[in-house]
């Protein structure tokens, strides 16, 4: 267990810089997500700290111990890729155990330590296969096997899913957070894929373009996104957002105009907005399956996507040509309807002219203001 720090971290490829000094603090045992669109800088990021790429300016900490020019072996990190990274000519147990044997650890510690592996990801009936007659999942497992007879302080892994089907992929969700229960290691990880950081991470870093947008927990990020593209990012179906006008604006609320006419009242602080600026209005599809609102807005259906326990309802709303509203159960509204869309106040976020929030009175995730 290690807690780990980047202090000023920039990296650059020659006059291109891909990480813009990034000041971040891991806790001893966390389980953290890094997260954002392809191209961000997770893997960069990711491999400045595992000491796989140099560090242009700037600091990496891992244990209390400045570690910025310790070699990657000498850091106390296993890393996991996407792509297995085994040896296909050795069978389960020599992949798992090829670390230990060239690092010269006695034989009875690598059989211990392989054991415990191999049990604790139920391998242990497969260590005499090669990597050809397994299948994705067990090799990824192999390749995690091979991170955990390391016992490092750090784990790294670097969308170690990607490859699997999205069933198996549930599955070692599972399995890599029951890991993380159990070893109680700092554990980092990468991936785009938004729900896997929201149900994986017990904090989530979004990355984007090199610059960290915002950290917290997932109920946070969810609840309080900080700006456009936190809000945008996080929860699926995307945020609706539409463009809305302030009238007022306090500490405890804004009155905003609606596109198309008619007026809400928000739970945000608005103390900083002008009356009369431009503001977007953010709204979830799953929080507009609701009996009741405090305001409406007029949908043009133009497809109806029933799933049994839910429906989406896909169209133009609120000047959004690709408005997305979530219904309870068995909806019938048709293709081409047109429905009333009740909205809850509280349910809505609103974000100022260069995007970021005003932060929100309501909802959990964070102390109320
Ligand atoms: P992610 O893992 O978030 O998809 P990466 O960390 O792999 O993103 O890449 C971040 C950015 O750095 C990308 O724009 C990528 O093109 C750039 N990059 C990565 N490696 C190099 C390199 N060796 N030389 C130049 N640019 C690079
Ligand atoms: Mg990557």
């Amino acid at each position: 267990m290690a807690e780990v720090e980047l202090r000023k971290a920039w990296k650059r490829y020659g006059d291109i810089a891909v990480i813009h000094g990034i000041d971040l603090q891991l806790n001893s045992g966390e389980f953290v997500v890094f997260v954002g669109p392809s191209g961000c800088g997770k893997s960069t990021l990711l491999r400045m700290i595992a000491g796989l790429e140099e560090i242009s300016e700037g600091e990496v900490w891992i244990g209390g111990r400045n570690v910025s020019q310790v070699e990657a072996v000498d850091r106390g990190i296993a890393m996991v890729f996407q792509s297995y990274a085994l040896y296909p000519h050795m069978t389960v147990e020599e992949n798992m155990s090829f670390g230990l044997r060239m690092s010269g650890t006695p034989k009875e510690e690598i059989a211990k330590k392989v054991d415990f592996a191999a049990k604790t990801l139920q391998l242990d009936k497969l260590l005499d296969r090669t990597p050809k007659n397994l299948s994705g999942g067990q090799r990824q497992r192999v390749a995690i096997g091979r991170a955990i007879v390391r016992d490092p302080d750090v784990f790294l892994f670097d969308e170690p899913l990607s490859n699997l089907d999205a069933e198996l992929r549930v599955e070692m969700r599972l399995q890599i957070a029951k890991l993380h229960n159990q070893l109680n290691a700092t554990m980092i990880y990468v991936t785009h894929d938004q729900v896997e950081a929201m149900t994986m991470a017990d904090r989530i870093v979004v990355l984007k373009a090199g610059h960290i947008e915002q950290v917290g927990s997932p109920l946070e990020l969810y609840h309080h996104p900080d700006n456009l593209f936190v809000a945008g990012f996080i929860g699926s179906p995307r945020m609706n957002f539409l463009d809305v006008t302030v009238r007022e604006g306090s500490a405890a609320h804004a009155i905003v105009e609606l596109p198309g006419g008619g007026t809400a009242t928000l739970a945000v602080d608005a103390s900083r907005a002008t009356p009369g600026s431009k503001a977007t209005l953010g709204v979830r599809p799953e929080d507009l399956a609701r009996e009741s609102g405090d305001f409406t807005l007029p949908m043009q259906v133009d497809v109806a996507e029933r799933l049994g326990g839910s429906t989406f309802l896909y169209g133009k709303c609120g000047g959004m040509d690709n408005f997305v509203a979530q219904r309870a159960g068995l909806d019938t509204t048709h293709d081409g309807d047109t429905v009333d869309i009740l909205v809850g106040a509280d349910t809505c976020y609103l974000f100022d002219g260069e995007g970021l929030a005003y932060h929100r009175l309501t909802q959990s995730g964070r102390a109320v203001a």
